[in-house]
């Protein structure tokens, strides 16, 4: 019945968690989810005050432009410009998506042909390398390795991979390492993708949700990065908004037109009204981004000291609403995600889930409350 594409999708590593996961719901116990990327928070009241006058007007009800709401448009290139100091023309370069995600899975129809390659970080959000298997391309995996911070060695992709290669993704910072680049890598990343000719993808939701005074760039700052690629970015994870599915991609203005001209076929915008709401998200004011992520550095704070305390060894993230852990030595990654489960009650995403090289870790996310994430702990220590 399904197409040979679909069957090759990689087999879905969260099954067995899932199972599991329903057999303790309905065995009652109280679980501690710390497993989706999915903030707990509200969004802000003047956001969704926003949306309600938007929503009344009759002139958001009918079919929004492809590209988006030239105001949302123009609203993201000042936010770029404020907060970047990365000028975009909000005509050309900036296109209103249906979230990140869905900008995201898009992209390899506009550029790959069969067979062509893209580079994808191993670990990595999994969507950049099925898209590219379900638009008939193949994922060439680039290994992230903590002794390398994280961060791919562009260096050992073999000059015949890099030849056939027509898109790399890479995501800083990054979800699930937490791990950070600075502009010096992303120089670098400039270079090979202009020797190369690769597209670059650089996803960016996280660039707002960094700690002890870090500043993440956008890839954008760098100089020779609009040659060569474009830059996703989201209002779901700093405004808690991912029901809301509003993201944008900017940058390169022939790579942000063949998205483009992919979406005209397929779907027909984002609703005004929540363009509108995303309006006041990125020119309003920011001071419940601020006390949001006051409320994550303190849980970060709590389940890193917590980890460590029982013996894991964790690293401390700059930036992102993780904690990314080694799990006990002679254990894997579903086994570990299991034991906490079964035996804590607690739900997290092993590593293995984001790739081969995730398999030695598992994911926490900041998505409980302090005093969730101190009874975390209390039930991991009687049990590890
Ligand atoms: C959450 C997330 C996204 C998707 O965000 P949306 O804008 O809600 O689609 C994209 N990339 C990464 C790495 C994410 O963690």
């Amino acid at each position: 019945m399904y197409s040979e594409r679909l069957s090759t999708l990689p087999p879905y590593l969260f099954a067995d968690i899932d199972r599991a996961k329903g057999k303790a719901i309905q065995k009652g116990i109280d679980m501690i989810d710390l497993s989706v990327g999915d903030p707990d928070l509200p969004t802000a009241p003047h956001i969704i005050e926003a949306l309600y006058e938007a929503a009344k007007d009759r002139n958001n009800h009918r079919y929004p432009s492809y590209a988006g709401m030239l105001g949302f448009r123009e609203a993201v290139a000042a936010w770029y410009k404020k907060v970047k100091n990365v000028r975009l023309d909000p005509q050309t370069e900036v296109l209103t998506l249906i979230g990140s995600k869905e900008g995201i899975a898009h992209t390899p129809f506009a550029f790959l042909n069969p067979g062509d390659i893209t580079l994808v970080p191993d670990p990595s959000y999994p969507v950049y390398a099925n898209a590219t298997i379900l638009a008939d391309g193949k994922p060439h995996y680039m290994p992230l390795l903590r002794e390398n911070d994280f961060l791919p060695d562009l260096g050992s992709v073999s000059s015949d991979v890099a030849k056939k290669a027509k898109l790399m993704f890479l995501n800083y910072p990054n979800n699930p390492t937490t791990a950070t680049a600075d502009s010096s890598f992303f120089k670098d990343v400039v270079d090979f993708a202009r020797d190369n000719d690769i597209i670059v993808c650089h996803d960016n939701p996280y660039s707002e949700m960094t700690y002890d005074g870090y500043r993440a760039p956008s890839f954008l700052e760098v100089d020779g990065s609009m040659e060569v690629g474009i830059e996703f970015h989201s209002v779901s994870k700093i405004y808690n908004m991912t029901g809301w599915r509003l993201g944008y991609a900017v940058g390169n203005r022939d790579i942000i037109g063949g998205l483009g001209r992919v979406k005209t076929n397929i779907d027909s915008g984002t609703f005004q009204a929540v363009q509108i709401a995303g309006i006041t998200a990125l020119t309003g004011p920011q001071d419940d981004v601020q006390r949001c992520m006051k409320i994550y550095e303190e849980r970060r704070n709590i389940l890193y000291n917590g980890l460590r305390g029982i013996g894991l060894d964790v690293d401390k993230p700059r930036a992102t609403f993780y904690l990314w852990s080694c799990i006990p030595e002679g254990s894997d990654s579903i086994d570990f995600s299991k034991v906490l489960l079964e035996k804590c009650g607690i739900v997290t995403t092993p590593g293995v889930g984001f790739g081969k090289c995730g398999e030695g870790y598992v994911r926490f996310a900041l998505t409980e409350g302090v005093d969730r994430i101190k009874e975390a702990i209390d039930r991991m220590k009687s049990v590890l």
